[in-house]
């Protein structure tokens, strides 16, 4: 087998539109990658190669297009962007048999910037978890570790990127759901501002805190996706309308003069491992020999962050899936007699344990008797954490620290939800204030041999400082090796 699927986006994309490259090639290329790793890794809900093959031939017959700049590009998309005439599940029964009739926006925009969509990839349901364990549909393996999961909630992303499957991926991030399996899959993941990237046509989760972002298998094809990605769209109210820089174009720095990083120490220290914690230590004393300045800052709300998070997010949940409810969206019981009948069996059939879980919690926090004590309380707090991220910001331009305490675990092993909600803790802050957040692959981690992520966090709207910083740190690190499949 060619090894085609070892190049980064932007060596392809230099390819495709060279012409060295057919369309078709790349994609059969992606579909033949798939079927010799997709039995064990289980990244994908559904594979559209016959479309993307006929669309590869029309685009051929046509030849690059300069303007183009993903012209050709194979990409997979989380499965909770809506696809026309494809269907997108949230890897839920209760839309199970779900064909959206319009493309979400940042679909395309991938699109008409010349990619070419493979598939629809696996994640947590509705985009609940930290491991992809909760997809009702199957478990997602780590390519590094077919026995350890790939993160979540876009497991499916990492694990079709980090396998070759594709050359990116699409994931969401609400709490750290783009960051966590990039870090878990040993590939770049990145969570822009809040309002950079549109959300329209993304099933929303928590909309307050919901962001679409690239996973790829390098920084510059980060910066490249972005780059199709960012902007304002008149269809997300929330989308913000400020320029667009030049992504690419940060790129190349020579060292880390001039940069100062922060390290806030409640991300360093406790109930960290500890080759997690040698992995990452080892990739900052990098970016000092690089020149870069290093100093302590303090987020001191982050005992508090995942509470916050908690509550904020199941409160938007429990009002956003309440339009699933077998009549207007979803699965429906038809043997059931009464309309209350028939919405209870609906969401009892269609939804999972973990979904039902939240949707209970968020009701509840939202309730009259309620909302003071809880979703009123977690508003404020998160506004303090805000300000703690301002002031940090005074004294340092990005902050770093680990995605998480520990590297990819085994499936089964974080049964108590609890237990699973704890991996969140370095990543729920950055949605909390909306602010941009990266993890970068910094090494394999001694003891386990998984791949470890360093999570960088900066002021809104800084993603290409964020892109210029790690891409050169990415250059001065020992370059992080594929997965063997
Ligand atoms: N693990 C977090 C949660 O379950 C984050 C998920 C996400 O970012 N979508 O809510």
């Amino acid at each position: 087998m060619s090894d085609l699927y070892k190049k980064t986006l932007s060596e392809v994309a230099v390819k495709l539109q060279s012409g060295e490259l057919k369309a078709v090639e790349a994609v059969r290329n992606c579909l033949d990658r798939i079927e010799a790793t997709e039995s064990r890794v289980k990244a994908l809900i559904t594979v559209t190669g016959d479309e993307a093959l006929a669309l590869a031939e029309a685009m051929d017959s046509q030849g690059p297009d300069a303007n183009k700049p993903l012209w050709g590009v194979p990409i997979v998309l989380k499965d909770l962007l809506a696809t026309k005439g494809v269907r997108t599940t949230c890897a839920s029964k209760i839309l199970d048999n779900f064909v959206p009739f319009y493309d979400a926006t940042a679909v395309s925009k991938l699109r008409e910037a010349g990619a070419i969509i493979i598939g629809k990839a696996n994640m947590d349901e509705f985009a609940m978890g930290s491991s992809t364990e909760n997809s009702a549909f199957f478990q997602t393996g780590n390519p590094w570790d077919t026995d350890r999961v790939p993160g979540g909630s876009s497991g499916g992303s990492g694990a079709t990127v980090a396998a070759g499957q594709c050359y990116a991926a699409l994931g969401t991030d609400t709490g750290g759901s783009i960051r966590l399996p990039a870090s878990f899959c040993g590939i770049v993941g990145l969570k822009p501002t809040y309002g950079r990237v549109s959300r329209f046509g993304m099933i929303a989760y928590g909309s307050s805190l919901d962001q679409i972002g690239p996973m790829t298998r390098s920084v510059a094809d980060a910066a490249r996706m972005l780059q199709v990605l960012a902007g304002h769209d008149p269809k997300d109210s929330t989308s913000v309308d400020v320029d667009v820089p030049d992504y690419l174009a940060a790129l190349g720095r020579e060292n880390l003069d001039g940069v100062t990083i922060g390290l806030p120490e409640e991300y360093w220290g406790e109930g960290l491992d500890a080759e997690v914690e040698e992995a990452c230590k080892a990739a900052v004393a990098k970016m000092e020999a690089l020149g870069a300045k290093t100093v302590q800052v303090k987020l001191s709300l982050t005992d508090y962050a995942i509470a916050t998070y908690y509550i904020i997010a199941m409160a938007e949940a429990s009002s956003n899936l309440s339009r699933f409810d077998g009549v207007r969206f979803g699965h429906r019981n038809k043997d059931a007699s009464e309309l209350i009948d028939m919405y209870t069996s609906s969401r009892t059939e269609g939804f999972g344990d973990e979904v039902q879980r939240r949707i209970i919690m968020g009701t509840y926090v939202l309730s009259s008797g309620y909302y003071d004590a809880y979703y009123n309380k977690a508003a404020k707090v998160r506004r303090l954490l805000r300000e703690d991220f301002d002031k940090a910001f005074e004294q340092c331009d990005l902050i770093a620290g680990p995605v998480c305490p520990t590297t990819a675990f085994k499936a089964g092993e974080k049964a108590d939800p609890l237990q699973m909600y704890l991996m969140d803790i370095f990543t729920i802050s950055a949605n909390l204030a909306g602010l941009p957040g990266m993890s970068l692959p910094v090494g394999l981690g001694k003891d386990s041999g998984m791949p470890v992520g360093l999570q960088f966090m900066g002021p809104a709207f800084c993603e290409a400082d964020m892109l210029s910083v790690t891409e050169c740190l990415e250059r001065n690190l020992d370059p992080m090796p594929m997965a063997e499949l």
